[in-house]
């Protein structure tokens, strides 16, 4: 009779932040359901519920790590603590597994993690660098901070990159202390550099300059399998309680009336912010649909700085909730726009559902997803004041004038361009297919 073969075994090591977390668990859903076996570990922060995903064995580290009340104020910091905290836990935590006898096929981890990359090397294993923001950035952490502008530019030779309007991004990104940034860029670069492949929630005609770029600067091969949510849709990956009964509100509006706002799981804005936001929105007269995140509002724990007279024509014109069920309300039909901070996730998920784009990035990668919808795919336009006027009459643009046409046309190309990577022969489907082989391989 022929032995069963057992499957081979992936350990996916996981950031503990939303944008990481639910990529992360998509792409093992992907992965599990090639007929890999899949340990997940993760830092004790924002543990994922194991009872949503009884195919996965979970396995904690502590972290020895108190996240700041808001964690936007410094993220280079951050990576860098929770990478020197988890070190020596990851590495014990695999080492034990390798000595019970378990075969690991490969470590899959995210490149926010990078200090795994370190423990697989030393354990003699295969790392596999995960990217859950654009492929793009995988360019310019490494080159940026060290190229004077007009050589990094000229490395980078794609017009879509140029249009990108990397100067601007530079300056930006040089915002964050020097040392920390050079250190941060180092040990990532490095990980990416030593690992076996990377794979990139992407698509091949989305960043298809950056894709290659990439291929000239890293000597492992990229797997861009993208859009994850749609490859392989996952349950129950919300660190925060979704608001079900948006849905009911959005049910009642006219179809594409409404700008749908939220920035994300980490953004922050002040109190004045906060207020002219609610102006703008209400001056504007479109409905809109608004997530406003418990302690996004610096000082506050929601939105008590809005006047009860304000909170009234809030009431009348929008809703305020929590936290959505983004997918869910990015797919609905009342939805014509969305209003974002432009994290990568929130903006595949835009892209894949044809809904054109209002940018306001704040930091890191954001600024590079804006110059990307803005400058390069045009399906988004930026909005630079946070004032009620200037709020309002960015909104009228895309959603009511003449303007805002051909953004849509574009945003309803890409959301087609997106569904074909998924088809049989689609880009992300044969990526997914080499990506199983490659890792079948160093079994
Ligand atoms: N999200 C959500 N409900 C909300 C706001 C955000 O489900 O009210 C999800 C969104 O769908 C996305 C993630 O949170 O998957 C945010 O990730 P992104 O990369 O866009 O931004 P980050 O939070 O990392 O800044």
């Amino acid at each position: 009779m022929e032995k069963e073969q057992k499957p081979c075994h992936l350990v996916l090591v996981m950031a503990p932040f939303q944008g990481h977390i639910t990529p992360a668990l998509q792409l093992a859903t992907a992965l599990h359901s090639k007929g890999f076996s899949i340990t997940i570990v993760h830092p004790e922060l924002n543990s994922p519920d194991p009872s949503n995903h009884p195919e996965f064995a979970f396995e904690s580290i502590p972290d020895k790590f108190t996240p700041p009340r808001h964690l936007d104020r410094d993220v280079v910091g951050l990576a860098l603590s929770l990478n020197k905290n988890c070190a020596a836990p990851l590495r014990q935590c695999i080492e034990q597994m390798v000595r019970s006898g378990d075969r690991i096929t490969a470590v899959l981890y995210d490149s926010f993690m990078f200090c795994a990359q370190t423990v697989v090397d030393e354990l003699r294993l295969t790392g596999i660098s995960i990217r859950t923001s654009s492929a793009t950035t995988l360019l310019l952490l490494p080159l940026f901070p060290q190229l004077e502008e007009k050589d990094f530019i000229s490395q980078i030779d794609a017009p879509e990159l140029q249009a990108l309007q990397l100067p601007r991004l530079r300056a930006l990104l040089s915002q964050y202390p020097t040392s920390a940034m050079t250190e941060m860029r180092v040990a990532f670069t490095n990980a990416v550099r030593s690992s076996s492949a990377i794979i990139a929630n992407s698509m091949a005609f989305l960043e298809q300059a950056a894709l290659s770029n990439v291929k000239q600067h890293f000597p492992v091969p990229i797997f861009a399998i993208g859009p994850l949510h749609k490859l392989a849709p996952t349950i129950g990956s919300s660190i925060l309680t979704e608001d079900d009964e948006c849905i009911a509100w959005l049910n009642k509006q006219a179809p594409k009336s409404v700008i749908y706002v939220s920035f994300g799981s980490i953004a922050s804005i002040g109190e004045h912010e906060l207020i002219e936001m609610a102006r703008g929105l209400v001056d504007c007269e479109q409905p809109f649909l608004w997530a406003v995140r418990p302690g996004m509002v610096r000082g506050s724990e929601w939105i008590e700085p809005l006047s009860d007279g304000l909170k009234e024509c809030v009431g009348e014109k929008g809703h305020i909730v929590k936290w959505t069920p983004q997918k869910e309300v990015l797919a609905h039909g009342a939805v014509g726009g969305f209003w974002s901070h432009c994290g990568w996730n929130s903006t595949v998920e835009s892209i894949c559902e044809g809904v054109p784009m209002l940018c306001k990035p704040f930091f890191g990668d954001q600024l590079l997803n804006s110059s990307y919808i803005c400058n390069v795919w045009k399906t988004g336009m930026e909005l630079q004041e946070l004032e009620r006027g200037n709020i309002e009459r960015t909104i009228k643009k895309l959603m009511v004038d003449i303007e805002g046409t051909e953004i849509k046309n574009r945003a309803m190309d890409l959301k087609e361009k997106a569904a074909d990577c998924l088809m049989e022969y689609g880009s992300s489907s044969c990526s997914l297919n080499e990506l199983t082989k490659q890792i079948s391989s160093f079994s």
